[in-house]
């Protein structure tokens, strides 16, 4: 029923852009360009055509296909063996914000999760409520407390310009490790979603450790995408799938979230950060419906 309906959206997608080109370049009024003439009319149709099949597009993304691939993934994961799965993020929210279609996945299959967040978030001076504020949207994820560790060392503190030590946070990472036997390590890639500079350095601390390390850990890193996609909400699961299509098979993978409310609610715990353009990216991020993860090790 979902394909069906998805079928019949773009052919009306391709219907309303035949009309727009064919009304376009048969007009004989090129020049009037705020004429109210019949191409004007015909122009308008086309336009809302299309925005009322962009918005069914959305629709049928949220209620009904979200659910129903995630259930066809969830039927075809690997997923018996259970992990210990290390997830590095730069500051309170990240986890709520990036990657909670991840979290989400994971616990659900009941892989053993821990959060190491490498700051309280101090930028502004609210590092203590900041920490507070993570454990609360750690227990809406289903992320048990005592796996949850928050530091505060003065040479890793929030800030864009604060420049982290890579070989620091390598030596980091190989004491979490080694003392929670982890077997998998998630973090951001080499862009940080947002381009925030202790986000890259996160994920090249992570890349000194694992080039450093005689230990065997898998490595993934969550994939930035580009404005428009990122932007997209929920339609960019499918540019989410065929990216993950065009890898080989067990290289990158598509994770898409079956509850997104649960990650409004998450980020809704951080309350210190929870002003509405917070909310909107929330609403409208990518990031909140699905996940690409890239194998790094
Ligand atoms: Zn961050």
């Amino acid at each position: 029923m979902a394909w069906l309906l998805i079928g019949l959206s773009v052919s009306l997608c391709w219907l309303a852009s035949l009309c727009k080109v064919y009304y376009s370049s048969h007009s004989s009024s090129r020049t009037a360009f705020f004429s109210n003439d019949a191409s004007c009319l015909y122009f308008s149709l086309a336009m809302f055509l299309f925005f009322f099949v962009f918005l069914c597009f959305l629709f049928w993304s949220i209620f009904l296909v979200v659910p129903f691939l995630t259930l066809c993934m969830s039927l075809s994961a690997e997923s018996k063996q259970k992990r210990n799965i290390l997830l590095v993020i730069a500051h309170p929210d990240d986890e709520s914000m990036f990657f909670s279609p991840t979290i989400s996945y994971l616990t659900s299959k009941g892989h053993n999760l821990y959060v190491l967040c490498i700051s309280t978030g101090n930028a502004d001076g609210m590092g203590n409520t900041r920490k507070e504020e993570l454990y609360q949207a750690c227990a809406i994820l289903k992320v048990p407390l005592h796996q949850i560790k928050v530091l505060d060392n003065p040479k890793l503190q929030d800030g864009f310009g604060k420049v982290w030590d890579h070989d620091l946070l390598a030596k980091i990472v190989e004491e979490e490790v080694a003392s929670g036997t982890i077997d998998s390590i998630l973090t951001f890639d080499s862009y940080g979603i947002s381009g925030h500079c202790n986000h890259k350095d996160v994920h090249h601390g992570v890349r000194r450790f694992l080039n450093m390390s005689r230990r065997k850990v898998e490595a993934w890193e969550l994939l930035s995408t580009n404005i428009l996609r990122k932007y997209s909400g929920p339609v960019d699961i499918w540019f989410s799938i065929v990216y993950s299509m065009c890898w080989p098979s067990g290289q990158v993978h598509c994770l898409l979230n079956d509850d997104p409310s649960k990650s409004f609610q998450a980020m809704a715990q951080h309350m210190s950060q929870w002003v509405w353009f917070r909310k909107l990216f929330v609403s409208f991020s990518s990031y909140t419906y699905v996940n690409t993860l890239k194998r790094i090790a």
